[in-house]
């Protein structure tokens, strides 16, 4: 049996643990046990077992601080599972016309399922993709050196002229997040004029075709945006 697949039948969470750990270092660079736990809605206690269980597999290393760092090995699993978390992605949306708001939680349930070859074979299909198609680069990818330093759409201010990047993968597991962005058409590469601030929301005019919406200020600190204007 094919590695990955093998640590999935043995310890289930573990694609979930290493591919969670990458992505907290990579928007946070630090992976603490409180941050893990926190992301993966689990106890402290729950997150120090499978951290252990995690370094006795040779997954992952603690510093002194308590930092958690993936090992080599805990950095290719990791890598392998989010790029087929990626390609489900989008072999939901583009081939089978799945919603774009409901694919990921989809992606979650088949990501440790599927072999080398199948994904292999996908990447191929759906023409290399460099990222999913909420924004989100492909690990170890060039998209992935630019993207996720951006700026936060909450942080673009009154009158700018901004084009979303991603919708980060934390956002994606925010309740109702997805579902809002799709409703007023937040995707990657759409532009928006940030037309009115406050407190609570952000007034957008999508540039495309005038259509205005709004957004709450948590929504928005999860969207990376580059800004082409003012
Ligand atoms: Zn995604």
């Amino acid at each position: 049996m094919e590695k990955l697949l093998e640590l999935a039948a043995k310890f289930p969470a573990a694609s979930e643990y290493l591919s969670t750990i990458y992505l907290i270092r990579r928007d946070y660079e630090k992976v603490t046990n409180a941050k893990l736990a926190e992301r993966m809605e689990v106890s402290r206690p729950a997150v120090s077992q499978a951290v252990k269980r995690l370094k006795s597999l040779d997954l992952v290393d603690q510093d002194l601080y308590g930092l958690i760092k993936l090992t080599e090995k805990g950095e290719n699993y990791a890598s392998s599972v989010l790029r087929r978390h990626y390609l489900i992605e989008h072999l939901l949306v583009d081939m089978l016309a799945y919603p774009w708001e409901k694919s990921d939680v989809e992606a979650k349930n088949l990501q440790d399922k599927i072999s080398t070859e199948f994904t292999n074979h996908l990447y191929e299909k759906l023409g290399r993709p460099d990222r999913c198609p909420h924004g989100n680069p492909m690990p170890g990818s060039e998209a992935e050196k630019t993207i996720v330093k951006s700026t936060r759409l909450h942080h673009a201010e009154l009158g700018q002229v901004v084009r979303v990047q991603r919708i980060t993968e934390e956002g994606e597991e925010i309740p109702g997040l997805l579902h809002a962005c799709h409703e007023f058409g937040i995707r990657p590469n759409e532009i928006f004029l940030v037309k009115e601030k406050n407190e609570e929301n952000l007034n957008l005019v999508r540039v495309s075709d005038d259509a205005r919406g709004v957004i709450n200020n948590l929504f928005a600190s999860y969207i990376d945006i580059e800004t082409i204007g003012i």
